[in-house]
Formats: C-alpha cells, sequence, structure tokens
C-alpha cells in the first residue's frame, strides 16, 4: 500500500562518542551516534520538520541503543559534541511550508498594491470626464467648524437650529458644516465625527433635522432644491437629492450629489473613449 503523505526520515549527522564504554561488550569508544530528523511529506514534497531522534551503535557488539537509554557518560558526551557543533536541520525539510508562506505573500503584496494603486487611475480619469466629481470633492474639503456670524450668516443659522434640534448623544461641537447657493439650489454638507453615537437605523433623522431647519429660515425661501450630504468619519453616510437618496446610513453615494453642480458634461468629439462607441453604432445602422 503505497501512502500519499505521511512522515519519512533524514540523517543529519553521525559522529563517535569519547569518553565511553559500551555496557554489552565492555569496548571502549566503539559507539557511532546518528542524528535523523523526521519531517511531514505530501507526495514526497517535504513540508514541515518534526522532531530528531539519535541512535548509537556499537562498533564492536553492534548492539544499539535509544537516545532514551543513553548512559549516563554516553548522555554527558554527545551533548558536549552537540556543543561543539550543534546539529541543524537542513532547511529544504521546512521547503513545503516556504513554498506556502512564498505564495500567500505574493498574493497579499499584490491585494496591497491593488488597494493603494489600483482604484485611483479611473477616478482620475472620470474626474477628468466630469469636472463636477472635482467640484464635489474640494467642497467635503472644505467642510469645516463656523468661524464667525458674520462673514457665514446662512451657514451659521442653519449650524444654530441644528444645534437645537440634534439627536441626544450627539455633541454639536464635534459637527462641521459647508454650505454653497447657487441659484435655487442648496448645498448642504454636514461631517459629523462621532456618528457612531447614533444608530445607523437612526441615522436619517439627520436629514429631517436638516430638512426643517432649511425650509424654516426665511432667507432662503427661494430655495426649490436641496441636496444635503452627510459625512461620518470615514465616508458619505447620507445622501438626499431632489432626485436620489442614500439613507441606509452607512454607505452612500456622494457622486448623487453631483446634479447640484449642473448637467452631466457630455464627452469631447473624438476622444479615445467615445471614439468605440460612435463606430458599432454607425455599423448598427449599415447591418439594417
Ligand atoms: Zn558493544
Amino acid at each position: 500500500m503505497i501512502f500519499f503523505f505521511g512522515t519519512r526520515a533524514s540523517k543529519i549527522k553521525e559522529h563517535q562518542l569519547r569518553n565511553t564504554t559500551c555496557s554489552h561488550c565492555s569496548t571502549a569508544n566503539s559507539f557511532t551516534v546518528t542524528t535523523y530528523s523526521r519531517y511531514f511529506h505530501f507526495f514526497w514534497i517535504p513540508i514541515v520538520p518534526l522532531f530528531k531522534s539519535s541512535v548509537a551503535v556499537c562498533g564492536h557488539c553492534k548492539k544499539s541503543y535509544a537516545k532514551a537509554n543513553f548512559s549516563q557518560e554516553m548522555q554527558r558526551s554527545f551533548d558536549q559534541e552537540n556543543q561543539r557543533d550543534p546539529m541543524k536541520r537542513p532547511l529544504w525539510q521546512g521547503f513545503g511550508c516556504m513554498l506556502l508562506l512564498a505564495f500567500f505573500a505574493i498574493v497579499f503584496s499584490i491585494s496591497l498594491y491593488g488597494t493603494f494603486f489600483g482604484p485611483k487611475h479611473p477616478n482620475k480619469a472620470s474626474e477628468i470626464q466630469d469636472p463636477r466629481r472635482a467640484a464635489l470633492q474640494a467642497d467635503i474639503r472644505n467642510i469645516g467648524s463656523v468661524l464667525s456670524k458674520e462673514k457665514e450668516p446662512l451657514t451659521y443659522s442653519l449650524k444654530e437650529c441644528i444645534n437645537y434640534e440634534i439627536v441626544s448623544g450627539l455633541d454639536p461641537a464635534k459637527i462641521e458644516y459647508f454650505t454653497k447657493h447657487e441659484q435655487d439650489r442648496l448645498l448642504v454638507l454636514l461631517k459629523v465625527r462621532d456618528m457612531k453615537k447614533i444608530e445607523v437605523s437612526s441615522r436619517k433623522v439627520l436629514i429631517d433635522i436638516i430638512e426643517d431647519c432649511v425650509y424654516a429660515m426665511d432667507d432662503l425661501k427661494g430655495i426649490e432644491n436641496l441636496y444635503i450630504g452627510v459625512e461620518g468619519r470615514w465616508n458619505t453616510v447620507l445622501v438626499k437629492t431632489p432626485l436620489a437618496e442614500d439613507l441606509e446610513g452607512r454607505f452612500a453615494d456622494k457622486y448623487k450629489l453631483l446634479p447640484f453642480y449642473g448637467p452631466e458634461p457630455t464627452p469631447a468629439l473624438g476622444t479615445a473613449d467615445s471614439l468605440p462607441v460612435r463606430t458599432s453604432s454607425d455599423s448598427l445602422e449599415l447591418g439594417r
């Protein structure tokens, strides 16, 4: 019967035992000690080294002694020899292990590379195609604490109202604001640093508060289209616009706010992206 996995042993050291006498035939200095290292194999590929074993054989009477049965003088001589020249397991006995480690290291570094360098390029490309994305990113970066009533009257009174209505547990000092007014459109961005204090299911209450506050303000009677984005500590968590909403409270698509900045720009003719599309529609018409 053949086993495709199991353990095998290989000889890693052989040496004489000095200053010993065989207890069986009384011959002096007749022992040769051989040390084996056992390893686990799979299809004869060594995976991982296991334990070492040593056996001493008398050259005269051929009696063999396992290490557990060594006499005191044999044990002393054996230890002295190993201090002088320690026995090492050969590296190849861990070949399979190292192969697996190398494999995981490669997979890990590829995924790490992808995380840091991969998605940036498509983002850059889409920002060039759609300048509204860059405008939104810039506005999100500009979310900050409201400095004074005189400089930012609109944001200031919005903040006052929200502080008054705010859900218990939230620290108003940890909420930052940004507002932008364009004709009949208003963009309100909030960053709530201690968002974790509100349950995911009740986060959308924030949207109601913002809406109530905006529609109650006299300065904003002309506003017909309200665009609200709420940032958590790491990402956008709530979005509500006249056309779309993401109110799950965990992860929202901030690009739903883009219509605030105007309609989607049509790609310029003749660019690499638009060419194949035109070609395929032409050929479709030819085929009819
Ligand atoms: Zn002997």
